[in-house]
C-alpha cells in the first residue's frame, strides 16, 4: 500500500501563466485506478460524513479501482449532479478528505480529483446516460438563481417529476461558477456541459430575469406552487477607506466578471474593456483573492496579494495558495491598507499601508492582526481589487414582501423545513448563509428540494 498519492500532472507555471487553460491536467484512466486501489473501504466510512451532500465515497472509489468508469458516475450523479465541478472546486482538504482514515498513515485519498476524473472520462468518452424522469407533475416550481444551490434543487425536483422554471439574472447559467471562478481553475465548456443535464431533464432557464426588478415575487407566487430562492452572495464588501472610490479601484466581483464572463482576457475580440494593468494589488486572502490575484498575472500584470495576517491564516484552499506561489504572485502578508492615493486625473497610483502583528485568536480561531502605528508606508499600485468578502444582494430581498432577512442580508428560514418567513418560498445557498462554498450550496439545495417535495405532497 503506497502511503503517498498518486500525483496529479499540472502544467507548469511558465507554460501557464500566459493563457486561460486549466492547471491541473488530471488523472489518465491508470493513475486513478492505481489512486483509488489506495482507498481502504473502511466499513465506517468516515469520508462520507465529510461530505456535505452525502456521496456514497468507498462504492464509487471502488468501481474506479474495478473500472467501472460508467457504475462510478451512476454512484456519483445519485447525489451530486455536478461532479466535474465539485471534483475541481470543493475545499476537499476540509471536508471529505480530512476525515480520510488514510490521512494519519501518508495522504488520504484523492477524492476530489477521482471524482472529476469520472466526470471528465465518462465525458470524453460518451458514457453519460440522459436522466431518467419520473412521470410528470402537475405542481410547478420556481427556482430563482442558477448557481450550484439552484441547479441542485431544479435537477433533484424536475427529476421527480415537477416542472421546474429557473429565472437568473445574468445573460448566462452557473452563479459564481461562470461570472467568479477563473477559467484556469474551472473551464466554461465543463459548466455548459453539466448544465446540459438540467436540460435534459426539461427545466425551463430564463436567463435575464431579475426577480424584484423586471421580474415580480407576487407574480411567481400565482403561477408556481414553491419556489426556491437562490441568489447567492453576489454584492461586494468594501473597506470604507479613503481612495476607495478612486478609478483603477475595483470589487473583486467586477474584477473577475469582466475578465470571466465578459471575456476581457479576449479583448478585442470581446468588446469588454478593462484597466491595462502594470501593477496589481489584491486585497484579502481567501478564493477570490487568489482567483483575482492569478487572473491579474495571466493579464500581464505584476500582482501582489495584501492580507493583514499570514498565508498559513489565509481562508483560500491550499491548491490556490500554492498554485499562486508558483506563478509569481507575491504575498505582502501582515500589512493593512490605510488609504489610497491618487494622480491628477483620479486614477489609482499607490497604497498606504500599515504593518501589524498577530494577537490572541479570535472567536474564528485565528489570530486577529493589530495594526503597527507609525508604519504606514507607500507602495504603487495602478490597480486594487478589493476581495474582502460579499453579501447578499438586496435587489431581490428588498422586493420580496414577507421574506424577512438577517442585519447583513441572510434570507432568514426555519432550518428544519428550509422554508422562508414567506409561506412557500424556500432559500439556501450563500443568500442564507452568506458567501460560503460550492458543495454547501447543493447540499442545501438538495436538502430544499426534499423539503419542497414534501410541503408539495
Ligand atoms: P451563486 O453561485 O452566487 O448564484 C446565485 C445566482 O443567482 C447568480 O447567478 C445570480 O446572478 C443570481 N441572482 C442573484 N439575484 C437574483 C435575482 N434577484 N433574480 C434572479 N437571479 C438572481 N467555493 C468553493 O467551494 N470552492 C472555490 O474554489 C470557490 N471559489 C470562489 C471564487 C470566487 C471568485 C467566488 C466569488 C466564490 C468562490 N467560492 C468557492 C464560493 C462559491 O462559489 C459560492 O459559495 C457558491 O457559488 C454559492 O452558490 P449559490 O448557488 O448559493 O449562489
Ligand atoms: Fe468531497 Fe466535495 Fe466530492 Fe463531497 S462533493 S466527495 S466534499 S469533493
Ligand atoms: Fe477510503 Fe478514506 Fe473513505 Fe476509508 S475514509 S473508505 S480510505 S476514502
Amino acid at each position: 500500500m503506497n502511503p503517498k498519492r498518486v500525483k496529479v500532472p499540472e502544467r507548469s507555471p511558465e507554460e501557464r501563466i500566459d493563457d486561460f487553460g486549466e492547471v491541473p491536467l488530471g488523472y489518465s484512466p491508470d493513475q486513478a485506478v492505481e489512486e483509488a486501489k489506495r482507498c481502504l473501504q473502511c466499513k465506517k466510512s468516515p469520508c462520507i460524513s465529510g461530505c456535505p451532500v452525502d456521496i456514497d465515497i468507498p462504492k464509487f472509489v471502488n468501481e474506479i479501482a474495478e473500472r467501472d468508469f460508467k457504475d462510478a458516475l451512476e454512484t456519483l450523479k445519485e447525489v451530486n449532479c455536478i461532479p466535474a465541478i465539485t471534483g475541481r472546486v470543493c475545499p476537499q482538504e476540509e471536508q471529505c478528505e480530512a476525515v480520510c482514515v488514510m490521512d494519519k498513515a501518508g495522504d488520504p485519498i484523492n477524492i476530489g480529483k477521482l471524482e472529476r476524473f469520472v466526470a471528465d472520462y465518462a465525458r470524453e468518452n460518451d458514457l453519460e446516460e440522459p436522466p431518467e424522469v419520473e412521470e410528470v407533475k402537475e405542481e410547478k416550481v420556481a427556482i430563482i438563481g442558477s448557481g450550484p444551490s439552484g441547479v441542485t434543487c431544479a435537477a433533484m425536483l424536475a427529476q421527480d417529476g415537477y416542472q421546474v422554471t429557473m429565472f437568473e439574472a445574468l445573460h448566462e447559467p452557473g452563479g459564481v461558477l461562470k461570472y467568479g471562478i477563473p477559467e484556469f481553475r474551472l473551464p466554461n465548456e465543463i459548466i455548459d456541459h453539466e448544465l446540459e443535464y438540467l436540460e435534459q431533464l426539461g427545466v425551463d432557464m430564463k436567463m435575464n430575469r431579475i426577480v424584484g426588478q423586471n421580474v415580480d415575487l407576487d407574480e411567481l407566487e400565482e403561477k408556481f406552487d414553491a419556489i426556491y430562492v437562490a441568489t447567492g452572495a453576489g454584492a461586494p464588501r468594501f473597506l470604507g477607506l479613503e481612495g476607495e472610490d478612486l478609478k483603477g479601484v475595483y470589487s473583486a466581483n467586477e474584477f473577475l466578471t469582466r475578465i470571466n464572463l465578459m471575456k476581457a482576457y479576449k479583448f478585442p475580440e470581446y468588446d469588454t474593456p478593462i484597466t491595462h494593468m502594470k501593477k496589481v494589488g489584491v486585497i484579502g486572502a481567501g478564493n477570490v483573492a487568489m482567483d483575482a490575484a492569478r487572473s491579474a498575472l495571466r493579464m500581464g500584470a505584476e500582482s501582489h496579494i495584501v492580507y493583514r495576517r499570514t498565508t498559513e491564516w489565509s481562508p483560500a484552499r491550499n491548491e490556490e495558495i500554492e498554485h499562486a506561489k508558483e506563478e509569481g504572485v507575491t504575498f505582502d502578508t501582515l500589512c493593512n491598507p490605510k488609504r489610497f492615493i491618487g494622480d491628477e486625473e483620479g486614477w489609482v497610483k499607490e497604497m498606504e499601508i500599515y504593518e501589524c502583528e498577530l494577537e490572541e485568536p479570535e472567536e474564528d480561531g485565528r489570530p486577529s492582526p493589530k495594526v503597527l502605528e507609525d508604519t504606514e508606508h507607500k507602495k504603487e499600485f495602478d490597480t486594487v481589487v478589493i476581495a474582502v468578502g460579499q453579501t447578499p444582494n438586496k435587489v431581490f430581498y428588498e422586493n420580496a414582501e414577507g421574506v424577512d432577512v438577517k442585519h447583513w442580508g441572510g434570507i432568514i428560514i426555519d432550518e428544519e423545513t428550509r422554508m422562508s418567513t414567506r409561506e412557500g418560498v424556500f432559500a439556501g445557498g450563500d443568500a442564507v448563509s452568506g458567501a460560503a462554498t460550492v458543495i454547501l450550496a447543493m447540499g442545501d439545495g438538495r436538502k430544499a428540494a426534499l423539503n419542497i417535495m414534501e410541503y408539495l405532497a
